[in-house]
C-alpha cells in the first residue's frame, strides 16, 4: 500500500533524525522514508578523515542500520511533488500519498560547476573533502607533500559547513608544520566570500592561524576551472569596485569544495522559493503554501548554517510542530537558527563556533567559545559520532536539547 500518515523525502542526517523523533513521540504513526541511497553517511568526519584523525569505515552505515525501527524505507528517488493530491512521485515506486509530507532531501554538490574539475578530482594532486572516497585521497597527499604549493578553495555561499573548506587548510598546515615542513610549502586560501568567516567575532582568532601558517590569503576569489595535467587553476577575482578579473596559479595540491545549489528536483517544483531551496518559515519550519509540509536540513529555506547541528535542532522543532497539527493545535516550538562548525584549527584543538539567526552567538558553555579548545577537539573526535549514532538517529533527544553538536 502507498499510504502513509507521514512521508519523509531523504534518508540522510535530518531525515532519519526527524523519523526517529515522530516514532519516539508517536509509536503508531505510519511512517516512509523515500531514500534511493545504500549507504547513510556521517559527513563531519570527513575532515578527520582527511587529516589522518579518523577511519573513514566509521562514517558510512548501511541505510537499513541508520532508518528507525518500524518506519518503512522506500528505496527510490523523489522526482515531482505534488502538493494538491498530496502525493510525490518517484522513480521506480509510483506514487507514494502522504496526510503530511517533510522534505529532508540534503543540497548538490556541483561538481559540474567547476570547469575540468570532474575529470581530474581524485588525481593530479587534486582532492575533496567532500567526497567520501577523496577523503582518504587528501590525507594520502598531505603526507606526500614535500614541498611546493597547497591551494585550498571555498565557494559562495550557502555551503554546508561553511568552515569545512579552512578545516582542510588548518589541519594540512598543521601537519606540514608538525613535520618541519611548512617552510618548502606555501599555503593559499581563495575564498568567494568578502570575509574569511561570517561570524564577525570568530574572524581574528581564525586570523591567528592563518599568520601562523603564512596562508596567502585571498578574499572575492573563486575557482572556476581547473586543468589536472598542468596543475593550473583559473580563478575569478572581484575587486572592490565589483570588476571581476582571471588569474590563473599552478599548484602541487589543490582542495576544492565545490559550489552548492539546491537538487534539481526541488528547484523545479512548487516547493521551492526563488532560490531552489524549500520554502518553509524559518522559526516554525513549515511549508509557506502547504500547512501540510514541512523541512529540515540542508534543502531549506532558513537562512542558518546548513550543518548536521543545525539539523539535529531543527528535527525537534518540527516534529513537535507536525505532531500538535495533527491534534488540530497551534504550532508549539520554534527554531532559533541554531548552527555550529567546530573549527579544526591545528591538530588537538577546535573553536567551537556556534551561532543562531542573524550570527548571534549561542555557546553551550560557558567560556569564551572563540579560543581554540583541547576539550572541543575531543568532543568532535570522539563524542560527537557516538552521539550521533546512538542518540540523534535514535531519537533521544536530551541531546538536541543543549548545543554543541557537529
Ligand atoms: P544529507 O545528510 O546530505 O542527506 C540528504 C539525503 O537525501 C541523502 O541521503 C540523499 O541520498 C537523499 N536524497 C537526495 N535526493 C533525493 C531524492 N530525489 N529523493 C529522495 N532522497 C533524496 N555539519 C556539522 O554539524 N558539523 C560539521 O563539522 C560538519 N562538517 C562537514 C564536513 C563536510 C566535509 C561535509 C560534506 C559536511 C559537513 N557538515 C557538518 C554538514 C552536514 O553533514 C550536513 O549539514 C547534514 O548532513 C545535513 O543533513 P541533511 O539530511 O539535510 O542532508
Amino acid at each position: 500500500n502507498n499510504t502513509f500518515e507521514v512521508v519523509i523525502v531523504g534518508g540522510g542526517s535530518a531525515g532519519c533524525a526527524i523519523a526517529a523523533s515522530l516514532k519516539k513521540r508517536a509509536p503508531a504513526l505510519k511512517i516512509a522514508i523515500i531514500e534511493p541511497a545504500a549507504q547513510h553517511y556521517y559527513q563531519p568526519a570527513w575532515t578527520l578523515v582527511g587529516a589522518g584523525e579518523f577511519d573513514v569505515n566509521k562514517t558510512v552505515r548501511p541505510m537499513a542500520q541508520a532508518i528507525p525501527d518500524g518506519v518503512t524505507w522506500l528505496q527510490s528517488a523523489v522526482t515531482a511533488f505534488n502538493p494538491a493530491d498530496k502525493t510525490v512521485s518517484t522513480a521506480t515506486l509510483g506514487d507514494i500519498q502522504y496526510e503530511q509530507l517533510v522534505v529532508a532531501a540534503g543540497l548538490k554538490l556541483n561538481w559540474e560547476g567547476i570547469k575540468g574539475l570532474s575529470e581530474t578530482l581524485g588525481q593530479h594532486g587534486v582532492t575533496s573533502n567532500y567526497r567520501v572516497d577523496l577523503a582518504p585521497y587528501t590525507w594520502k597527499l598531505v603526507q606526500e607533500l614535500q614541498s611546493g604549493v597547497a591551494i585550498f578553495t571555498q565557494p559562495g555561499m550557502p555551503i554546508k559547513c561553511a568552515g569545512a573548506p579552512q578545516k582542510a587548510l588548518y589541519l594540512s598546515c598543521a601537519e606540514w608544520l608538525g613535520k618541519g615542513r611548512l617552510g618548502k610549502i606555501k599555503a593559499s586560501f581563495y575564498t568567494s566570500t568578502p570575509a574569511l568567516f561570517g561570524v564577525k567575532e570568530y574572524v581574528e582568532p581564525l586570523m591567528q592561524y592563518i599568520r601562523r601558517y603564512q596562508v596567502d590569503l585571498n578574499l572575492n576569489s573563486t575557482l572556476v576551472e581547473v586543468d589536472g595535467q598542468s596543475k593550473t587553476a583559473w580563478f575569478n577575482v572581484k575587486d572592490v569596485d565589483g570588476n571581476i578579473s582571471r588569474i590563473s596559479k599552478t599548484f602541487d595540491l589543490l582542495h576544492v569544495v565545490p559550489p552548492q545549489t539546491a537538487l534539481d528536483f526541488i528547484k523545479q517544483s512548487p516547493l521551492a522559493n526563488a532560490d531552489g531551496w524549500v520554502e518553509v518559515d524559518q522559526h516554525s519550519l513549515q511549508h509557506v503554501k502547504y500547512p501540510e509540509i514541512f523541512s529540515v536540513g540542508d534543502c531549506t529555506s532558513t537562512p542558518n548554517a546548513k550543518t548536521a547541528a543545525a539539523a539535529r535542532k531543527q528535527v525537534v522543532i518540527a516534529a513537535e510542530n507536525l505532531l500538535a497539527q495533527r491534534q488540530g493545535q497551534a504550532l508549539p516550538s520554534h527554531y532559533d537558527g541554531y548552527g555550529s562548525c567546530p573549527l579544526t584549527v591545528e591538530k588537538g584543538k577546535i573553536i567551537l563556533a556556534e551561532f543562531g539567526y542573524g550570527g548571534k552567538i549561542v555557546p553551550t558553555f560557558p567560556w569564551d567559545s572563540t579560543k581554540p579548545r583541547r576539550s572541543a577537539w575531543l568532543l568532535k573526535k570522539y563524542v560527537l559520532p557516538w552521539l550521533y549514532w546512538n542518540l540523534m538517529l535514535k531519537g533521544r533527544e536530551w541531546l538536541a536539547r543543549c548545543g554543541a553538536c557537529g
